[in-house]
């Protein structure tokens, strides 16, 4: 296999283990932080990139469209891919590498028969992990091998996929990772719709307006718990995903047939068990198909 490494002013790309290796080596006894992607770069991944550069000497960014995550009814095929525009962007950033390996480096031996991370049934078996069977073992397994190929010191997650980030906090304690993993929080537009490299799914006006569905109901209920005292999760989230269904934004009829909700739950932030009155640091999550394109966001309840 040929040694790829693009040297560019200050960002350089690996394709292959080699290059990261003799990267790695070149920056040994300096701190490294690490996101990996999934490329698509939008604002949210800016943002963990900017944190990434506060917080060690050196930034990997990794762009990679893990197959192993992939159910055989997903978009894997059509994911967006935009590797020149998220090697600029990473490169305006100030990262230092990015790790855009192939198939054949991540799986040589291809992703059938290979050894896997199985996360906790506790947090697997539930909300995404319900519609998305196998999808936490391809990110747990992928993230693992990220991790030993990149040896980073921090590793940012965003929020926004917020049971992905538990299994990876977990996976890290259970076994015993020399390294640290810090959350960020969501970036969203301007009328709270979260970023997403699936939002350049949408092809309508009215596609892009039942996307709004998930934030303002995860807001409406931000709203209803500041003014209860511990009110119960099942009917106040029905209360507010009905109230919001119900606004004249997204009453029109070619709006509410491309809504589809997948879940709308409440869980402890960082145990993700259930729980049965919102608190203070109670995580609201919500999935939701909008037209063919599947959605996610979350909030969570804030203190004073
Ligand atoms: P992806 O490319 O979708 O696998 O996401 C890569 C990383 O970016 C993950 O840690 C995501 O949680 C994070 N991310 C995605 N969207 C956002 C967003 N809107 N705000 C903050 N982080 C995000």
């Amino acid at each position: 296999m040929t040694d790829v490494c693009r040297v560019t002013p200050v960002l350089q790309v690996a394709e292959t283990l080699e290059a990261l290796r003799s990267f790695r080596q070149s920056v040994a006894g300096q701190t490294i932080a690490f996101v990996p992607t999934m490329g698509a770069l939008h604002e949210g991944h800016c943002s963990l990139i900017r944190k990434a550069r506060e917080l060690a000497d050196r930034v990997v960014v990794s762009i990679y469209v893990n197959p192993l995550q992939f159910g055989p009814e997903e978009d894997l095929s059509r994911y967006p891919r935009s590797l020149e525009a998220d090697l600029a962007a990473c490169e305006a950033l100030g990262a230092d590498l990015a790790f855009t390996p192939t198939d054949a480096v991540i799986y040589p031996e291809g992703r059938d028969a290979i050894t896997h991370v199985v996360p906790p049934a506790e947090l697997t078996e539930q909300l995404c992990g319900l519609s998305r069977p196998g999808h936490f073992e391809g990110v747990a397994t992928v993230v693992l091998k990220l991790f030993h190929m990149v040896e980073p010191d921090i590793a940012v997650f965003g929020e926004k996929d917020a049971q992905q980030l538990a299994v990876i906090r977990r996976m890290v304690r259970d076994l015993n990772l020399p390294m640290s993993i810090v959350g960020h929080p969501t970036v969203r537009e301007a009328d709270g719709l979260a970023l997403s490299s699936r939002n350049k799914y949408f092809q309508t006006a009215e596609q892009r307006q039942a996307a709004l569905i998930l934030s303002q109901t995860l807001f409406e209920a931000q709203a209803r718990f500041a003014l209860a005292d511990r009110p119960l999760v099942r009917p106040l989230l029905d209360e507010c995903l009905a109230a919001v269904l119900a606004r004249p934004e997204f009453r029109h009829p070619a709006v509410q047939a491309l809504f589809r909700l997948g879940y709308l739950e409440a869980r402890q932030s960082e145990t993700f068990l259930p729980v049965e009155t919102l608190t203070v640091g109670t995580r609201i999550l919500m999935a939701a198909y909008v037209g063919n394109v599947r959605l996610i966001d979350n909030i969570l309840l804030p203190g004073d």
